[in-house]
């Protein structure tokens, strides 16, 4: 089983304390690939959903954007589908310049110069860059409640993962206790808006986390949500500056390409390969098109963030009104509570044909909650009176 493996990769393992048994182990992970035992946001949500959902039910349980891709992606997406034979590594390299020039990043085509790496979503790149930093001696550090991700990928190469509490009231990172729990930290996980409470932490933490981490450790800030937040100062510039971090960006949330598959990572070269090595597969052209396209719209971002702010707005309006506890949030999604099993409170939900996310072992009567369109907020509401209090 171990032949999945190269001897770059094995080289690299024996180098990070794995023995030579876990080899067998860790080939089977990356050959089951995105199936077993990694999970995306939709793999998770479906974890706790009801089978066999309705064609006409609410989605709001898996951080999806109704919108989908701007008409300018589907565009692009229809005029290149005819080119699907052919293997087109130039639509990578264009999103990658692209998004670099936004960013304000290195791109080259030669990867020892090249900030950016392309992926299809950010779930390939956070899971194998848990692979490259983690091992039995050092642990994957991530806030809970928060995207378990990573962590499934941890318990996958046997490390330890370590889990610690959001600050309270102010529902952010809590930088110093990370680094004091984990001296040996491989990989610092913040994710900025965080999932599932859609709270920020302050650039300032963020940087202090990055000045006083144990050494050799990197620091991973994932800004999956960070378009839809009026306030999340982005840390791209930590790039450009050599700081150890690897920023993760994705079109699935704010520029509705979920199901299309196409996301970034972005770090210093030598992070970038370290990561890459975990790698495999060509890129899809239609999300490659579809993405490059999206970024030169130019209202785009602000417009969305605009509809999905209001969506949110107009919920939090109701659940104050109706005296009902939430964490306000700056993401597409929030945590509410329920006062009841979360999940049971989501299961009545589902019975009105409208599906809520997920509540958190740490947490579990407060259930996250997606924003929708209007029209989704407004079911939501109809089935919320009459499952909320029962
Ligand atoms: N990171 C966070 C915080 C997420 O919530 C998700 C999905 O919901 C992902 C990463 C992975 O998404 P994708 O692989 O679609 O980019």
């Amino acid at each position: 089983m171990s032949s999945v493996l190269n001897s770059a990769q094995k080289a690299d393992l024996l180098r990070r304390g794995f023995s030579r048994r876990t080899f067998g182990r860790i080939s089977t992970v990356l050959a089951a690939g995105a199936t077993l035992p990694f999970y995306n946001e939709r793999a998770l949500a479906q974890l706790s959903m009801v089978r066999n959902m309705p064609p006409d039910a609410v989605k709001i349980n898996a951080n999806e954007n109704p919108m989908g891709p701007c008409p300018e992606a589907v565009d692009a997406i229809y005029n290149t589908v005819k080119n699907g034979g052919r293997y087109m590594y130039e639509d990578t390299y264009e999103l990658a310049q692209t998004m670099a020039g936004i960013e304000g990043c290195k791109f080259g085509y030669d990867p020892n110069e090249s900030e950016i790496e392309i992926y299809a979503g950010s779930s390939a790149p956070l899971h194998q860059a848990v692979v490259a930093f983690c091992s039995k001696d050092r642990p994957f550090v991530k806030a809970d409640p928060g995207y378990e991700a990573g962590e499934r990928a941890a318990k996958a190469v046997g490390a330890n993962v370590i889990n610690v509490p959001l600050r309270k009231d102010t529902w952010d990172h809590d930088v110093r206790a990370m680094i004091a729990q984990a001296p040996n930290a491989g990989l610092f996980y913040i994710c900025n808006p965080n999932n599932p409470t859609g709270t920020l932490t302050s650039r300032a933490d963020i940087e202090y986390l990055v000045a006083n981490k144990p050494a050799g450790s990197v620091v991973m800030i994932d800004e999956a949500y960070i378009h839809i937040s009026k306030n999340a100062v982005p840390t791209v510039d930590m790039v450009a500056a050599g700081k150890d971090v690897i920023v993760l960006r994705t079109f699935s949330k704010l520029y509705g390409m979920a199901g299309l598959r196409a996301g970034a990572a972005l770090g210093r070269p030598d992070l970038l390969q370290k990561t890459r090595q975990w790698s495999a597969g060509m890129m899809p052209i239609t999300a490659m098109v579809g993405a490059t396209a999206s970024l030169r719209v130019k209202n785009l971002v602000a417009e969305r963030r605009k509809i999905m702010g209001d969506n949110r707005e107009d919920t939090f309006n109701f659940l104050t009104a109706q005296k009902v506890e939430f964490i306000p949030s700056e993401s597409n999604c929030f945590m509410m509570n329920a006062k009841r099993p979360g999940k049971d409170f989501a299961a009545d939900m589902a019975k009105e044909n409208v599906y809520v996310g997920r509540a958190w072992p740490v947490w579990p009567e407060w259930i996250r909650v997606t924003v929708g369109s209007k029209d989704d907020m407004n079911k939501f509401k109809a089935a919320f009176t009459k499952c909320y209090n029962v």
